[in-house]
Protein backbone atom coordinates (compact mmCIF):
# COMPACT_ATOMS: atom_id res chain seq x y z
CA UNK A 1 0.00 0.00 0.00
CA UNK A 2 1.42 2.92 -1.41
CA UNK A 3 1.29 6.48 0.73
CA UNK A 4 -1.95 7.71 -1.11
CA UNK A 5 -3.32 4.44 -1.10
CA UNK A 6 -2.94 4.26 3.00
CA UNK A 7 -3.99 7.83 3.10
CA UNK A 8 -7.20 7.19 1.78
CA UNK A 9 -7.41 3.99 3.81
CA UNK A 10 -7.26 6.16 6.91
CA UNK A 11 -9.91 8.81 5.75
CA UNK A 12 -12.09 5.67 5.21
CA UNK A 13 -12.12 4.22 8.45
CA UNK A 14 -12.20 7.21 10.10
CA UNK A 15 -15.31 8.29 8.08
CA UNK A 16 -16.63 4.59 9.01
CA UNK A 17 -15.96 5.21 12.83
CA UNK A 18 -17.26 8.39 12.26
CA UNK A 19 -20.84 6.86 11.09
CA UNK A 20 -20.55 3.85 13.34
CA UNK A 21 -20.36 6.66 16.47
CA UNK A 22 -23.28 8.94 15.13
CA UNK A 23 -25.15 6.21 14.26
CA UNK A 24 -26.01 5.43 18.12
CA UNK A 25 -26.12 8.29 20.80
CA UNK A 26 -24.31 6.04 22.83
CA UNK A 27 -20.99 7.70 24.12
CA UNK A 28 -17.64 6.18 24.23
CA UNK A 29 -17.41 5.87 27.93
CA UNK A 30 -21.11 4.14 28.23
CA UNK A 31 -18.97 0.89 29.75
CA UNK A 32 -18.44 3.23 33.21
CA UNK A 33 -21.00 5.02 34.72
CA UNK A 34 -20.46 7.82 37.70
CA UNK A 35 -21.49 6.26 41.18
CA UNK A 36 -22.85 9.12 43.49
CA UNK A 37 -22.59 8.48 46.94
CA UNK A 38 -24.25 10.47 49.42
CA UNK A 39 -23.12 10.40 52.63
CA UNK A 40 -24.40 11.58 56.24
CA UNK A 41 -22.30 12.42 59.17
CA UNK A 42 -24.17 12.36 63.00
CA UNK A 43 -22.10 14.57 64.78
CA UNK A 44 -22.91 12.64 68.03
CA UNK A 45 -24.27 16.46 69.45
CA UNK A 46 -28.17 16.41 69.02
CA UNK A 47 -31.05 15.32 67.16
CA UNK A 48 -33.65 18.18 66.41
CA UNK A 49 -37.38 18.15 65.00
CA UNK A 50 -35.97 20.34 62.13
CA UNK A 51 -33.09 18.70 60.99
CA UNK A 52 -34.72 15.02 61.34
CA UNK A 53 -38.20 16.45 59.44
CA UNK A 54 -35.67 18.14 56.40
CA UNK A 55 -34.15 14.36 56.11
CA UNK A 56 -37.35 12.63 55.94
CA UNK A 57 -38.97 15.52 53.62
CA UNK A 58 -35.50 14.19 51.63
CA UNK A 59 -36.05 10.64 51.71
CA UNK A 60 -39.80 11.30 50.03
CA UNK A 61 -38.33 13.69 47.47
CA UNK A 62 -35.64 10.74 46.83
CA UNK A 63 -37.03 8.12 47.72
CA UNK A 64 -34.56 5.96 45.40
CA UNK A 65 -31.54 7.75 46.68
CA UNK A 66 -29.19 5.31 49.36
CA UNK A 67 -27.46 6.66 52.09
CA UNK A 68 -23.88 6.04 53.49
CA UNK A 69 -24.60 6.69 57.18
CA UNK A 70 -21.81 7.69 59.58
CA UNK A 71 -23.56 7.35 62.85
CA UNK A 72 -22.23 8.37 65.93
CA UNK A 73 -22.56 6.45 69.77
CA UNK A 74 -22.31 9.66 71.47
CA UNK A 75 -26.28 10.24 71.45
CA UNK A 76 -26.03 7.10 73.62
CA UNK A 77 -23.41 8.59 76.17
CA UNK A 78 -24.65 12.11 77.33
CA UNK A 79 -25.79 12.57 80.83
CA UNK A 80 -29.82 11.66 80.58
CA UNK A 81 -29.72 10.12 77.58
CA UNK A 82 -33.07 8.04 76.76
CA UNK A 83 -31.79 5.06 74.39
CA UNK A 84 -35.10 4.20 73.00
CA UNK A 85 -35.93 7.38 71.82
CA UNK A 86 -32.61 8.19 70.56
CA UNK A 87 -32.52 4.42 69.19
CA UNK A 88 -36.68 5.83 67.18
CA UNK A 89 -35.26 8.83 66.39
CA UNK A 90 -32.11 8.10 64.53
CA UNK A 91 -34.09 4.93 62.51
CA UNK A 92 -36.88 7.09 61.99
CA UNK A 93 -34.69 9.03 59.16
CA UNK A 94 -32.75 5.44 58.00
CA UNK A 95 -34.39 2.94 54.90
CA UNK A 96 -33.02 -0.71 54.63
CA UNK A 97 -31.00 0.81 51.52
CA UNK A 98 -29.12 2.58 53.32
CA UNK A 99 -25.47 1.72 54.42
CA UNK A 100 -24.65 1.95 58.42
CA UNK A 101 -21.66 3.26 59.23
CA UNK A 102 -19.70 4.67 62.21
CA UNK A 103 -18.72 8.89 62.79
CA UNK A 104 -16.83 9.33 65.70
CA UNK A 105 -15.63 12.51 67.42
CA UNK A 106 -14.30 12.63 70.58
CA UNK A 107 -16.77 13.54 73.15
CA UNK A 108 -15.79 13.45 76.87
CA UNK A 109 -18.77 11.65 77.62
CA UNK A 110 -17.98 8.30 74.83
CA UNK A 111 -14.56 8.76 75.43
CA UNK A 112 -14.78 7.94 79.09
CA UNK A 113 -17.73 5.39 78.41
CA UNK A 114 -15.57 3.33 76.33
CA UNK A 115 -13.02 3.16 79.58
CA UNK A 116 -10.55 5.72 78.01
CA UNK A 117 -9.28 9.17 80.04
CA UNK A 118 -10.57 11.79 78.00
CA UNK A 119 -7.87 14.02 76.47
CA UNK A 120 -8.71 17.87 75.91
CA UNK A 121 -6.65 18.38 72.46
CA UNK A 122 -5.12 19.00 70.32
CA UNK A 123 -8.44 20.23 68.58
CA UNK A 124 -8.84 21.12 65.28
CA UNK A 125 -10.26 24.39 65.85
CA UNK A 126 -7.62 25.85 67.88
CA UNK A 127 -7.09 25.91 71.68
CA UNK A 128 -7.27 22.50 73.99
CA UNK A 129 -10.57 21.95 75.61
CA UNK A 130 -11.09 24.34 78.28
CA UNK A 131 -12.50 21.73 81.07
CA UNK A 132 -14.39 24.69 83.20
CA UNK A 133 -16.83 24.95 80.35
CA UNK A 134 -17.57 21.32 79.46
CA UNK A 135 -20.68 21.42 81.29
CA UNK A 136 -23.31 19.01 79.53
CA UNK A 137 -20.26 17.37 77.34
CA UNK A 138 -17.71 18.38 75.40
CA UNK A 139 -14.22 17.12 72.82
CA UNK A 140 -16.04 16.95 69.35
CA UNK A 141 -13.03 19.14 68.38
CA UNK A 142 -10.20 16.94 69.59
CA UNK A 143 -8.35 15.02 66.77
CA UNK A 144 -9.14 10.97 66.94
CA UNK A 145 -5.07 11.47 66.27
CA UNK A 146 -5.00 13.04 70.04
CA UNK A 147 -5.60 8.87 71.29
CA UNK A 148 -3.05 6.09 71.57
CA UNK A 149 -4.11 3.53 68.96
CA UNK A 150 -4.80 0.79 72.11
CA UNK A 151 -7.34 3.71 73.14
CA UNK A 152 -8.52 4.29 69.49
CA UNK A 153 -9.60 0.56 69.63
CA UNK A 154 -11.88 0.65 72.83
CA UNK A 155 -13.23 3.69 71.59
CA UNK A 156 -14.08 2.02 68.21
CA UNK A 157 -15.26 -0.98 69.85
CA UNK A 158 -17.76 0.67 72.45
CA UNK A 159 -19.50 2.80 69.12
CA UNK A 160 -19.49 -0.58 67.34
CA UNK A 161 -21.42 -2.30 70.47
CA UNK A 162 -23.01 0.78 71.44
CA UNK A 163 -24.55 1.20 68.00
CA UNK A 164 -25.77 -2.60 67.35
CA UNK A 165 -27.32 -2.92 70.67
CA UNK A 166 -29.47 -0.36 70.19
CA UNK A 167 -30.80 -1.98 66.73
CA UNK A 168 -28.12 -0.67 63.99
CA UNK A 169 -26.39 -2.48 61.83
CA UNK A 170 -22.25 -3.33 63.30
CA UNK A 171 -20.94 -0.92 60.81
CA UNK A 172 -17.95 -1.97 58.18
CA UNK A 173 -17.32 1.53 57.31
CA UNK A 174 -16.51 4.79 58.58
CA UNK A 175 -15.31 8.60 58.33
CA UNK A 176 -13.90 10.18 61.06
CA UNK A 177 -14.75 13.70 62.71
CA UNK A 178 -12.90 16.25 61.06
CA UNK A 179 -11.72 13.90 58.25
CA UNK A 180 -8.99 13.37 60.68
CA UNK A 181 -7.59 10.06 60.43
CA UNK A 182 -3.61 9.00 60.14
CA UNK A 183 -2.81 5.37 59.68
CA UNK A 184 -2.66 5.26 63.27
CA UNK A 185 -6.21 5.70 63.11
CA UNK A 186 -6.65 3.42 60.08
CA UNK A 187 -5.01 0.63 61.95
CA UNK A 188 -7.19 0.34 64.66
CA UNK A 189 -10.46 0.73 62.23
CA UNK A 190 -9.06 -1.96 60.56
CA UNK A 191 -8.34 -4.26 63.83
CA UNK A 192 -12.00 -3.65 64.98
CA UNK A 193 -13.46 -4.64 61.55
CA UNK A 194 -13.48 -1.39 59.53
CA UNK A 195 -13.09 -2.55 55.82
CA UNK A 196 -13.71 0.74 54.47
CA UNK A 197 -12.77 4.62 55.38
CA UNK A 198 -14.44 7.44 54.01
CA UNK A 199 -12.25 10.41 55.82
CA UNK A 200 -10.04 11.55 52.82
CA UNK A 201 -10.53 14.79 51.12
CA UNK A 202 -9.74 18.11 49.63
CA UNK A 203 -9.09 20.20 51.81
CA UNK A 204 -9.17 23.01 49.53
CA UNK A 205 -13.13 23.01 50.11
CA UNK A 206 -12.08 23.67 53.38
CA UNK A 207 -10.52 26.73 53.32
CA UNK A 208 -13.16 28.96 52.94
CA UNK A 209 -14.84 28.70 56.21
CA UNK A 210 -11.64 27.03 58.21
CA UNK A 211 -8.86 28.65 56.76
CA UNK A 212 -8.58 30.36 60.19
CA UNK A 213 -8.66 27.18 62.29
CA UNK A 214 -6.37 24.08 62.84
CA UNK A 215 -8.56 22.23 60.36
CA UNK A 216 -7.29 23.59 57.07
CA UNK A 217 -3.81 22.86 57.67
CA UNK A 218 -4.74 19.38 58.98
CA UNK A 219 -6.67 18.07 56.39
CA UNK A 220 -4.01 19.35 54.04
CA UNK A 221 -1.33 17.81 55.47
CA UNK A 222 -3.11 14.45 56.39
CA UNK A 223 -4.66 14.05 52.58
CA UNK A 224 -2.09 15.87 50.29
CA UNK A 225 -2.95 13.98 47.26
CA UNK A 226 -6.51 14.17 47.09
CA UNK A 227 -8.41 16.09 44.94
CA UNK A 228 -11.95 16.01 43.28
CA UNK A 229 -11.51 13.56 41.43
CA UNK A 230 -9.81 11.15 43.47
CA UNK A 231 -11.00 7.34 43.44
CA UNK A 232 -11.21 4.54 45.85
CA UNK A 233 -7.52 3.30 46.57
CA UNK A 234 -6.25 0.77 49.19
CA UNK A 235 -4.17 1.71 52.15
CA UNK A 236 -1.90 -0.86 52.67
CA UNK A 237 -1.65 -0.91 56.68
CA UNK A 238 0.70 -3.94 57.99
CA UNK A 239 1.61 -7.05 56.18
CA UNK A 240 -1.50 -8.53 55.49
CA UNK A 241 -4.09 -5.64 56.71
CA UNK A 242 -5.48 -2.99 54.26
CA UNK A 243 -8.34 -0.92 54.47
CA UNK A 244 -10.27 0.73 51.20
CA UNK A 245 -10.06 4.67 51.23
CA UNK A 246 -13.14 6.23 49.58
CA UNK A 247 -12.96 9.77 49.06
CA UNK A 248 -15.17 12.11 50.22
CA UNK A 249 -14.09 14.17 46.56
CA UNK A 250 -17.16 16.38 46.92
CA UNK A 251 -17.01 17.17 50.50
CA UNK A 252 -19.74 18.13 52.55
CA UNK A 253 -22.88 20.77 52.21
CA UNK A 254 -22.16 22.53 55.12
CA UNK A 255 -18.93 23.58 52.89
CA UNK A 256 -20.38 22.93 49.63
CA UNK A 257 -22.90 24.72 47.39
CA UNK A 258 -25.07 23.03 44.95
CA UNK A 259 -23.08 24.81 42.02
CA UNK A 260 -19.99 23.41 43.40
CA UNK A 261 -21.04 19.73 43.91
CA UNK A 262 -22.41 20.12 40.14
CA UNK A 263 -18.76 21.32 39.21
CA UNK A 264 -17.43 18.23 41.42
CA UNK A 265 -19.70 16.38 39.51
CA UNK A 266 -18.21 17.96 36.12
CA UNK A 267 -15.11 16.97 36.75
CA UNK A 268 -15.49 13.55 37.46
CA UNK A 269 -17.21 13.01 34.29
CA UNK A 270 -14.30 14.58 32.50
CA UNK A 271 -12.22 11.65 34.35
CA UNK A 272 -14.95 8.87 33.00
CA UNK A 273 -14.34 9.87 29.40
CA UNK A 274 -10.41 9.14 30.03
CA UNK A 275 -10.91 6.29 32.52
CA UNK A 276 -11.22 3.19 30.09
CA UNK A 277 -14.73 2.01 30.94
CA UNK A 278 -14.23 1.77 34.47
CA UNK A 279 -16.90 3.31 37.36
CA UNK A 280 -16.24 6.55 38.32
CA UNK A 281 -16.83 7.71 42.21
CA UNK A 282 -18.17 11.21 43.44
CA UNK A 283 -18.70 10.95 47.50
CA UNK A 284 -20.96 13.71 48.58
CA UNK A 285 -22.96 14.67 51.80
CA UNK A 286 -23.97 16.77 54.43
CA UNK A 287 -24.28 16.26 58.30
CA UNK A 288 -27.62 15.66 60.21
CA UNK A 289 -27.10 18.38 63.20
CA UNK A 290 -27.33 21.23 60.05
CA UNK A 291 -29.48 19.04 57.41
CA UNK A 292 -32.68 21.89 57.91
CA UNK A 293 -30.06 24.66 56.83
CA UNK A 294 -27.69 22.72 54.23
CA UNK A 295 -30.14 20.16 52.67
CA UNK A 296 -31.32 22.35 50.03
CA UNK A 297 -27.29 22.42 48.94
CA UNK A 298 -27.20 19.07 48.25
CA UNK A 299 -30.67 18.76 46.80
CA UNK A 300 -29.53 21.49 44.46
CA UNK A 301 -26.60 19.72 43.45
CA UNK A 302 -28.39 16.24 43.04
CA UNK A 303 -30.94 17.79 40.61
CA UNK A 304 -28.37 19.77 38.44
CA UNK A 305 -25.90 16.23 38.18
CA UNK A 306 -29.69 14.62 37.45
CA UNK A 307 -30.71 17.09 34.67
CA UNK A 308 -26.87 17.05 32.94
CA UNK A 309 -26.36 12.93 33.18
CA UNK A 310 -29.94 12.77 31.35
CA UNK A 311 -29.38 15.33 28.97
CA UNK A 312 -25.48 14.21 28.03
CA UNK A 313 -26.27 10.76 28.30
CA UNK A 314 -23.58 9.62 31.27
CA UNK A 315 -24.53 7.24 33.36
CA UNK A 316 -24.93 7.72 36.50
CA UNK A 317 -26.12 5.96 39.70
CA UNK A 318 -26.39 6.22 43.52
CA UNK A 319 -24.71 3.98 45.36
CA UNK A 320 -23.36 3.60 49.15
CA UNK A 321 -20.10 1.78 48.85
CA UNK A 322 -17.56 0.51 46.28
CA UNK A 323 -17.90 -3.07 46.64
ZN1 LIG B 1 -18.35 15.01 62.08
Amino acid sequence: MNIRALFSFSIASLLALAAASTSTSTPAYSQGKIRVVVSVDWEGDDLIESNLVSIRDFRQDYPTIPMQHFLNAAYFTKAGANPSQTSALMHSVLLPIDEEGLHIHAWRSLVQASGVTFRTGPSFVAEAVDLRNCLADCGNDVMLTAYSESELRKIIKFSLDTLEKQGFDRARSFRAGGWIANRKVLRALAAEGITLDSSATYSEYLKEQWGNYNLYPIVGRLWPSIQPTSQPFVVALTSDTSILELPNNGNLADYMTGDQMFKAFLKNVELLKVNSGRDVYLSIGFHQETAATYLPHLRSGIDQIRAYAEQNLIPIEFVVAPL
